[in-house]
């Protein structure tokens, strides 16, 4: 497998509107628009940093992945995301070493890129995203 880099860090937030002036007045970062992925009810948000990028992620619905991480952890940084070359490929050497995944094959996420989520009881905690964009 190839990491490329670390593609963003996902940020839970209660809202969107509400936070995102650290981000952009604060920091000076650009607000590149949200987009809403209903799929994984979540709304996202993209801060491009250099090379990287910060994603805010606002849930849609109560029973959203992103309402369940507030509940449980507050508000915080909830995944890192890294951007592979080639995520099947990537998927199945991770299979083969055993890792569990929460997904087996990769999904459609924010801005279109390829995306699959590694589960945290196989990373130490930490909610791992691969993700890949051409
Ligand atoms: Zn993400």
């Amino acid at each position: 497998m190839k990491i490329l880099k670390i593609d963003h860090l996902g940020i839970a937030i209660n809202s969107i509107e509400e936070g995102k002036n650290f981000w952009s007045d604060v920091l000076g970062l650009k607000f590149e628009g949200a987009e809403t992925v209903e799929a994984q009810k979540v709304t996202t948000a993209f801060f491009p940093v250099g090379e990287s990028e910060v994603e805010l992620l606002e849930s849609t619905a109560p029973d959203g992945p992103v309402a369940k991480f507030i509940e449980k952890k507050g508000q915080g940084i909830q995944h890192v995301a890294f951007r592979v070359e080639n995520i099947e490929e990537a998927l199945s050497e991770l299979k083969e070493k055993g890792i569990q995944l929460i997904d087996k094959t990769p999904r459609i996420g924010a801005g279109g890129a390829k995306i699959a989520f590694l589960h945290p009881k196989a990373t130490n905690g930490v909610l791992v995203e691969l993700c890949q964009r051409d």
